[in-house]
């Protein structure tokens, strides 16, 4: 079996959106709330207690730096998968990436 590794947005990012409150680089305003759905968090990747969390939400371009155009999807090279972004399937926004890894890590 190939190894993958599950991939959540950057800490960097995180901390700069929950410093500066906007979104890393459109410069939206970010919107705070109390959960309404069970996430995940697009960080630590655990779910949100519904009516308890408090997040924060925010525009991200999940393919920055891999492709020249935001790809709202997840890509596929029919040969072979090098990465597959989870979407969440209600709102369309990035869950976490998955990526193909060398063997032996
Ligand atoms: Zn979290």
């Amino acid at each position: 079996m190939q190894p993958f590794r599950v991939v959540a947005i950057p800490d960097e990012v995180a901390e700069s959106v929950r410093t500066n409150r906007v979104a890393p680089i459109y410069g939206h305003p970010t919107h705070i709330e109390v959960a309404k759905g069970y996430g995940p968090c697009r960080l630590c990747l655990r779910t949100f207690r519904v009516g308890a969390d408090r997040r924060v939400l925010f525009t991200y371009d999940s393919f920055h730096g891999k492709e020249k155009l935001p790809l709202p999807a997840t890509l596929f090279d029919r040969a072979n998968v090098d990465y597959i972004h989870v979407r969440d399937t209600d709102a369309g926004c990035f869950d976490f990436a998955i990526e193909r890894q060398p063997a032996g890590r």
